[in-house]
């Protein structure tokens, strides 16, 4: 049964102060410009719970990963991994100290010259083949881990980031007889063993970026997993050891910030690849100059999506919807600020309060959620601290009437108008399920206001205008530009930024580069 509405009566609550008028300004104008009233289906029937049922197979406790074993921490110290959706343990992480670090580290410099560094690139390819096929076999109870450790919502987690991992184990099990091509006429030889550290917001699909293109390289590699999500990184060690893959090439140590500057701080570690905040960057950046450690940073972004007027405005919709809330947001290169043509914007923020009104907001591992729970309590204080700052500073806010689970970090979608590039949440990474709109009137102003950030990890440009998209592309300072669509991912294209965004690239052939030395 499909019902009729009129959309300014249904759309949200407005917990924004300005919701009232704005109310009674979309139904005046409703009545002049929708003569055929829309369809909206929105909260018209709830939705049956439809729960993913695989076992996730999620040990009550891990062990550190060092030497192909799983092995106690030397401080004998665990912490909880809590499920943001229920605040209840999921399992419990060692702490690893710097002394278990120096054994990762020992262990992966044996590895790498008894074994890993000399082995044809035939043979090491068939490894990192055969982990992508076990994480293919094992999709299902992979994604429903990540889901329960991470709070993302499960149809994210089994057809994006568990896919997308195996993908880049297949990509790079290709390129591991075939490193010569990548730098033709010069010799490429790995590095050695390498640090890498992690953020929570992809926990296995950041592992995948960095330990894929590493091993089939030929380097060897200690892996330090966020504090609050450490468990697929587990999952993913017993993986290894179904794989075969010789013991010591992987060690994962598992803790917080300590373990993770104990990481990137070893003397053996030949290259750190981080990926994290800018503020945390700046500080490995600081302490890697004095030895002159190789190093790639993946930080954070405060990415423009800018919408046109001729744009494609029903798909732009969908594009700004998918660019700011997949992920709760918690995506480095979510788009963050949507920059809109003056001339659409009324328009164009109508219908993306419209489409807010229909996300469903809950359980993660209910297979109809489109925007779970917020990774844990600190990302949600300050998701609320930086939306009262957009308040308090006067922009306007909107969040749909949605009802939020009792227990667990929820926070509704939320869009901000109204804002100036002054606003801090014009300028800093919410990371988190807000949007800022601004508006332009020509493309140059487009350009500066996109621009105007200390970032520079991705962009959208939504028009129908080829011309116009190749000019955008050249001119925004961003590592991506994506044309009429966004977060748009694959293997074979590297990733990374510019300016405050970082530095190196993930992906593709210039990834591997980042992890080869070329005589
Ligand atoms: P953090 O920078 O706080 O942490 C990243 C990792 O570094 C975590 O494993 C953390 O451990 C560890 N860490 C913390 N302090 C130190 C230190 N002094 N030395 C070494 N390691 C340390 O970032 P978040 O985890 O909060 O992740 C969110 C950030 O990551 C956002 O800014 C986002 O933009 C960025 N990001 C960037 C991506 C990119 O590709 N450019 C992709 C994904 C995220 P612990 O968690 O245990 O504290």
């Amino acid at each position: 049964m499909a019902t009729t509405i009129d959309p300014s009566t249904h759309v949200g609550d407005g917990n924004g102060k300005q919701d009232g008028k704005h109310d009674d300004d979309t139904k005046k104008k409703s009545s002049r410009k929708h003569a055929v009233p829309e369809l909206l289906f929105g909260d018209l029937w709830e939705f049956d719970p439809a729960p993913e049922t695989a076992s996730p197979n999620i040990k009550p406790r891990y062990d550190l990963f060092i030497g192909g074993q799983f092995v106690a921490p030397q401080s004998g110290q665990y912490f909880d991994s809590i499920n943001p959706a229920t605040e209840e343990v999921v399992s419990q992480i060692a702490l690893a100290s710097p002394g278990d670090v120096d054994a990762a580290y020992y262990a992966a410099q044996m590895a790498y010259e008894t074994v890993w560094r000399d082995m044809p690139g035939r043979e090491r390819g068939k490894y990192v083949y055969r982990i992508a096929r076990l994480l293919q076999d094992r999709a299902r109870e992979f994604a429903v881990a990540e889901t329960i450790d991470g709070g993302k919502p499960i149809k994210e987690s089994r057809d994006f980031d568990v896919p997308m991992a195996a993908a880049h184990f297949f990509y790079h099990a290709g390129w591991a007889d075939k490193l010569a091509y990548i730098a033709p006429g010069r010799r490429v030889e790995p590095i050695g063993v390498v640090g890498q550290v992690i953020p929570w917001n992809f926990p296995l699909l950041m592992l995948a970026w960095k330990i894929a293109p590493a091993i089939a390289a030929g380097n060897c590699v200690v892996l330090k997993p966020a504090e609050t999500t450490s468990v697929t990184a587990m999952k993913f060690a017993e993986l290894l050891q179904d794989a075969g893959l010789p013991d010591g090439v992987v060690n994962i140590v598992t803790g917080a910030g300590e373990t993770g500057a104990a990481v990137v701080n070893h003397p053996a570690a030949k290259k750190i690849a981080f990926t994290g905040s800018t503020e945390v960057g700046k500080i490995i950046m600081r302490s890697l100059a004095e030895r002159g450690t190789r190093m790639t940073m993946e930080l954070g972004g405060k990415a423009a999506n800018v919408v046109f007027e001729d744009a494609p405005i029903d798909q732009a919709v969908e594009g700004v919807i998918n660019g700011i809330f997949f992920n709760q947001g918690h995506v480095c290169c979510a788009g963050s600020r949507l920059l809109v043509q003056e001339s659409i914007a009324d328009m164009f923020v109508r219908k993306l309060r419209q489409r807010m009104a229909v996300l469903r907001v809950g359980d993660p591992l209910d297979k109809n959620t489109d925007v779970g729970a917020i990774n844990s309590r600190e990302q949600l204080d300050r998701i609320c601290d930086l939306v009262e700052s957009g308040i308090s500073e006067g922009a306007e806010m909107f969040q749909p009437s949605c009802a939020l689970p009792p227990r667990g970090y929820f926070y509704r979608p939320t869009i901000f108008t109204g804002v100036t590039q002054s606003h801090r949440i014009a300028r800093e990474e919410i990371f988190g399920p807000v949007l800022s709109i601004l508006t332009f009137r020509t493309m140059d102003e487009a350009v500066e206001r996109a621009n105007n950030t200390m970032y520079g990890l991705s962009a959208g440009v939504w028009t129908d205008k080829g011309s116009r998209i190749l000019r955008m592309a050249t001119d925004l300072k961003a590592g991506v530009v994506w044309a009429n669509t966004f977060n748009k991912f694959d293997p074979t294209s590297p990733f990374g930024g510019y300016k405050e965004s970082g530095f190196g690239r993930e992906g593709g052939r210039q990834g591997l580069l980042d992890y080869v030395e070329l005589a």
